[in-house]
């Protein structure tokens, strides 16, 4: 099939060239002339583990193009895939200006009938509103063209986006016709597993899918959090908790994990513009404001607990900028909330992560000198150590979580570690001349004599 998708972001790009991996023409077109100029050379604008082999394989095969021309992109596709970004408005609301434009661009220059297909994260009413500017165009160009709108959310998972795209455990297609649903099937059957499922549904239900597993995963990890502190004060291990709530098969063992809260480009975004359509709505939403306060607090606590144990001007190490591991995407990052307040507290930061280092030091050039000053990004997870006080962990990479002890002993002037993933098992810890701060469970301090 002739696939077109506009958005070569996260989703976008993973997705088109899981198209084309499955046989599909695909062209995949962007606003950003950067980014094609770095695709049409092979090398990706992100960093998704195998996304690069296959971009080679598919871009060698002829299955895939990159391009800025978004009406030739129009005019030369069957099907055409919304997947550019819906970031936080001010007021909580999910931006849609990416989408609309994309929707206006499309009205004014196809000439044929197509599929539309809304992949991006969108309030209810969207694809609606998507129609209505499409047809609206159309009417004004005098044309009878008939189109199809599907609502197809996407549930990828950047560090797992190529598995989750290759074998979907669900694909949710919001269709108003059978003949909508019939081409979507064809799209999508090379992907599916004996697992997978296809759930069809009207619009706003497929529309609502989306926002409502977002927030339920994010409402799992601030009750997680919640009870942290509830273990903090009464020596309880939230550890032995996750386990024995895991095992329920009613509750399962998945995200239950208390940390620092969850960030990235969609849950806090996300959690945000349902409540937002909530309100808008008439309905109140207090368990989702009650999500997004613990998710900020518990970020807010873990930089207070160093702040409290350090003394002025420390230095110090801190292992993992990404959102989570990997993944080089730093939108909401925990990490840089924390890297921020240190700085301001004046200490200063040396950094190191396996591939969002280069995202992050965009990101602190654009501050001010204080921070350009106070922080260095280091390329080696030990060398970063030397030198430094402490060592705050705030992504867990598998790289850190089996470390050469020793030479983190030996290397930490203050020998501790403020560690916001709980990646340590308090037994290895205590066999170590640490202290260690971890989540929700007791503080370890070793004899440091
Ligand atoms: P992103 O910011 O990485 O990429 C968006 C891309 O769209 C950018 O490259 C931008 O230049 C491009 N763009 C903007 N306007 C355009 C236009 N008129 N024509 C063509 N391209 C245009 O965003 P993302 O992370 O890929 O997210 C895209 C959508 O998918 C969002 O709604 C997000 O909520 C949703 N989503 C994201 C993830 C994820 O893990 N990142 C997962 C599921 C769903």
């Amino acid at each position: 099939m002739k696939l077109g998708v506009f958005g070569t972001g996260y989703v976008g790009l993973v997705t088109g060239i899981c198209f084309a991996e499955k046989g599909n023409s695909v062209l995949c077109a962007d606003i950003d002339r950067n980014k094609i100029t770095l695709l049409n050379q092979g090398v990706p604008p992100i960093y998704e583990p195998g996304l690069k082999e296959l971009l080679d394989t598919n871009k060698k095969a002829g299955r895939i193009q990159f391009t800025n021309d978004i009406i030739n992109t129009i005019a030369n596709s069957d099907i055409l895939f919304i997947a550019v970004g819906t970031p936080s408005g001010e007021d909580g609301s999910a931006d849609l200006t990416w989408v609309y434009n994309v929707a206006d661009t499309i009205g004014k220059n196809m000439s044929s009938r197509k599929i539309l297909v809304v992949k991006s994260t969108v309030p209810v009413g969207t694809n609606e509103k998507v129609k209505a500017i499409v047809q609206k165009n159309l009417q004004e160009r005098n044309l009878d063209i008939t189109f199809d709108i599907v609502s197809n959310p996407e549930f990828l998972r950047e560090g797992n986006a190529i598995e989750d795209c290759l074998r979907p455990d669900r694909v949710i297609l919001g269709c108003e016709n059978k003949n909508a649903a019939d081409v979507m099937m064809r799209v999508y059957r090379p992907f599916l597993t004996e697992e997978s499922q296809v759930i069809i549904m009207d619009l706003a239900s497929a529309e609502l899918t989306k926002y409502a597993a977002n927030a339920l995963l994010a409402t799992k990890i601030s009750f997680m959090n919640e009870l942290s502190r509830l273990c903090e004060k009464t020596g309880a291990n939230i550890d032995f908790i996750k386990k024995g709530i895991g095992s329920d098969h009613r509750i399962g063992p998945y995200f239950i994990n208390a940390g620092i809260g969850y960030g990235g480009s969609c849950f806090p975004k996300d959690v945000k513009a349902l409540v937002f359509s909530a309100h808008q709505n008439g309905i109140d939403t207090p368990i989702l404001e009650s999500v997004e306060k613990i998710n900020h607090q518990q970020r807010r606590n873990f930089i207070d607990l160093i702040l409290a144990n350090l003394p002025k001007k420390s230095k110090l190490a801190l292992w993992g900028i990404a959102f989570k591991p990997g993944t080089d995407d730093i939108r909401e990052a925990p990490a840089i909330d924390i890297i921020t307040a240190l700085i301001e507290h004046g200490h200063s930061v040396l950094a190191y992560d396996p591939v969002a280092a280069t995202n992050a030091k965009a990101f602190f050039a654009a501050k001010s000198q204080d921070f350009i000053k106070n922080i260095e990004f280091i390329d080696d997870q030990y060398e970063v150590l030397k030198g430094v006080d402490a060592l705050v962990i705030a992504t867990e990479w598998e790289s850190f979580r089996d470390p050469d002890f020793e030479l983190i002993t030996k290397a930490l002037k203050l020998k501790v570690i403020f560690d916001g993933r709980n990646i340590y098992r308090l037994e290895d810890i205590s066999a170590q001349k640490l202290t260690y701060f971890s989540i929700g469970r007791p503080l370890v301090k070793t004899n440091l004599s």
